[in-house]
């Protein structure tokens, strides 16, 4: 007797039996991820919450395509003034497996496809102006004078050489 889906429990690891998995394929289910199997998987300033994946799994021939989108939030630090902000998600993978392996292991894609959101400039609006280089106020809040006083180390130096010329001559 086939097993039915409904008699298939979900691996909390994410790590499927491959021959257990071909009996109850196709087989589709939606998982919540325990974001403690992210944390050296992100950088420090990055905070999974509330995160899902829905998983499609079909057979075809002797392969098994393995479908997936996760959908949470992050929640993390503006890259120019560091406001603490949240920002939605959605990541897709598509997978073709070989059924000759004994394990499927979507965790591992999961994290693989997850790591990709350290590459990412997370901004609190696209016209944050940032903090200023020189005395650190948020310019979005208080515009400073730095930029105005600051002056280039090249005319520092064009400075130094032009007073040099004049004392040769
Ligand atoms: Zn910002
Ligand atoms: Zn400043």
């Amino acid at each position: 007797m086939t097993k039915k889906y409904y008699d298939f429990e979900i691996p909390k690891n994410l790590i499927f039996n491959t021959r257990e998995l071909i009996d109850v394929l196709p087989l589709k289910c939606s998982v919540k991820l325990d974001v403690k199997n992210f944390e050296n998987i992100l950088s420090k300033t990055l905070k999974l919450k509330e995160t899902i994946v829905k998983l499609n799994f079909t057979g075809v021939g002797k392969e098994i395509l393995a479908g997936g989108i996760i959908e949470g939030k992050i929640s993390t630090q503006c890259s120019r003034c560091l406001k603490e902000i949240e920002s939605e998600f959605s990541e897709e993978f598509y997978e073709t497996l070989s059924t000759t392996a004994k394990e499927i292991d979507i965790m591992n894609i999961i994290q693989q496809t997850l790591a990709l959101a350290n590459e990412i400039q997370y901004l609190c609006s696209s016209e944050c102006k940032g903090l200023c280089f020189i005395c650190g106020e948020n310019q979005n809040i208080k515009k400073c004078k730095c930029e105005e006083k600051k002056q280039s180390p090249f005319a520092v130096l064009k400075d130094k050489f032009d007073k040099k010329n004049k004392k040769e001559k």
